[in-house]
C-alpha cells in the first residue's frame, strides 16, 4: 500500500527546519501566484534551495490525465492522478456572473451509498488530503491562464465533487484555510456540501478554527423513512436533530450571510409530489434555513432513477413558492461530458471534447 505522504508543510519543514516562519508563507503565496509555474520561478528562494525543492516536493500534487470541455464550453471536468497513481475528478462551471466556479472533489469515492449518485457506486477508495484539495483550484487556475481568451476570475468553490466533506473534516478545513489565505475567495463564496453528518455538524458549531462558510444540506425528502430508501445513512429522528442544528448554528454565525440551504435532488415518483412539496414546506418552517435549491436528476448509468418531467419540477417549486420559501434551481450542466452533480464516477463521456 502506498503510504500518503505528508503534507508539503511538514515536508519543507523536515528539510528545512532552521527557515524562518516567513518562508512557508512566501511559498504557499508562490503556489497561487499564477505567474509561478514551478520552483525555478520561485525566484525569491535561493537556488539552493530551489534544487532542494525540485527533487523532493512536487510543485503541485495532482497530474492532469484527461481534460473534457462541455459542447457548449460552459463546463470542463479533469480526471486527475494523486500521489498513489489512484484517480479523482474535479469540474469548472461557468457561473451567472461570467466568471468560474470551481466544484471540488473532498474524496475518491465516497462511502454514503446515496442511491441516485455515480460517486456513492463506488464506495470509499481514500480520502483526498490537504494538498490535493487546495491543488484542484491551482490546476483551474493554471488551465484559465494557459486560455487567455476565457473569462479569468474564479469566484466560487463549492464541494460538490466526488465524496462526503465533512468525513474528511481536517484536510477540507486546511484546504479552506489556504484559500482563504492565498486567493481572493472569501468565506462566503465557498459552500460545503454535505449529506449531512449530524455529530460532525454538531462538532463545527463548537470548532474556533471551522471558517464561516456557507453550507448545504442535500436533504432530499422531508421525512426520515423516506429519505432512508434514497440516502441510506439518515440517522435516527434525523429530522428533528437537523431542524434543531439550524437554530443552533444560526445562533453561532448569527448573520444571513452565513446561511444554510436545503439541497432536494427531485427524482420522479420518488419525493416530487406535491404532498412531498407541502411535508417539505412543514419542516423547513421548523428550521432556520433561509433557501431550497432543487436539483433536477441528472440521469447516473446503471440507476432506474428518472427525472421530474419540466411540469412536476415547475409544481414543486411553486407549492414552496406559495408558501414563501424561498426557492432556487439548480442549472444543469456538463451532462455531455459526465460532469454534472452526481455523476462523478470517473467515466469519461462520448460527447463533450478531449482536450487535453
Ligand atoms: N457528499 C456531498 C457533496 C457531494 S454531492 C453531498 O451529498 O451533499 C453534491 C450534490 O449532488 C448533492 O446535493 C447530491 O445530493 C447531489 N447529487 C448526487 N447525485 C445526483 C444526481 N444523480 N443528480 C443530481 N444531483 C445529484
Ligand atoms: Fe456521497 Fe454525496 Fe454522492 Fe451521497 S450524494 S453518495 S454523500 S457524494
Amino acid at each position: 500500500m502506498t503510504v500518503a505522504p505528508r503534507n508539503r508543510h511538514d515536508r519543507f519543514l523536515e528539510l528545512f527546519p532552521k527557515e524562518p516562519a516567513f518562508r512557508l508563507r512566501q511559498i504557499e503565496k508562490a503556489y497561487f501566484t499564477s505567474s509561478m509555474t514551478g520552483w525555478e520561478s520561485v525566484t525569491t528562494l535561493s537556488k539552493d534551495m530551489r534544487t532542494v525543492l525540485e527533487r523532493e516536493i512536487p510543485w503541485i500534487s495532482c497530474k492532469a490525465v484527461t481534460t473534457l470541455s462541455s459542447n457548449r464550453g460552459d463546463t470542463h471536468k479533469v480526471v486527475l492522478e494523486g500521489y498513489d497513481g489512484q484517480l479523482y475528478e474535479s469540474v469548472l462551471m461557468a457561473n451567472m456572473r461570467n466568471q468560474w466556479t470551481i466544484c471540488v472533489s473532498s474524496q475518491i469515492g465516497c462511502a454514503m451509498g446515496c442511491t441516485f449518485c455515480a460517486t456513492g457506486t463506488m464506495g470509499l477508495k481514500r480520502n483526498l488530503s490537504s494538498d490535493e484539495i487546495a491543488d484542484q483550484y491551482r490546476f483551474w487556475r493554471a488551465f484559465l491562464t494557459e486560455r487567455p481568451e476565457l473569462p479569468q476570475r474564479i469566484s466560487n468553490v463549492v464541494f460538490m465533487g466526488m465524496g462526503e466533506p465533512l468525513v474528511n473534516l481536517e484536510n477540507v478545513k486546511a484546504a479552506i484555510h489556504t484559500w482563504l489565505q492565498n486567493t481572493d475567495l472569501g468565506p462566503t463564496r465557498i459552500t460545503v456540501s454535505t449529506v449531512g453528518v449530524l455529530p460532525v455538524l454538531e462538532e463545527i458549531l463548537k470548532d474556533p478554527l471551522w471558517p464561516p462558510v456557507r453550507i448545504a444540506i442535500s436533504l432530499h425528502s422531508p421525512e426520515e423513512e423516506s429519505r432512508r430508501k434514497i440516502v441510506p445513512t439518515t440517522a435516527p429522528h434525523f429530522h428533528t436533530r437537523l431542524a434543531k442544528w439550524t437554530h443552533d448554528y444560526q445562533e453561532v454565525h448569527g448573520n444571513r450571510r452565513h446561511h444554510v440551504t436545503f439541497e432536494y435532488t427531485l427524482i420522479s415518483g420518488v419525493n416530487d409530489n406535491a404532498e412531498e412539496a407541502k411535508r417539505l414546506v412543514q419542516f423547513v418552517r421548523k428550521t432556520s434555513a433561509v433557501k431550497v435549491n432543487v436539483i433536477p436528476l441528472n440521469p447516473v448509468s446503471g440507476k432506474a432513477f428518472t427525472a421530474s418531467s419540466r411540469q412536476g419540477i415547475e409544481d414543486f417549486k411553486t407549492v414552496l413558492l406559495n408558501a414563501g420559501i424561498n426557492v432556487t434551481e439548480r442549472k444543469t450542466m456538463g451532462q455531455d461530458i459526465a460532469a454534472a452533480c452526481g455523476q462523478l464516477a470517473l467515466t469519461v463521456k462520448s460527447g463533450g471534447k478531449v482536450v487535453g
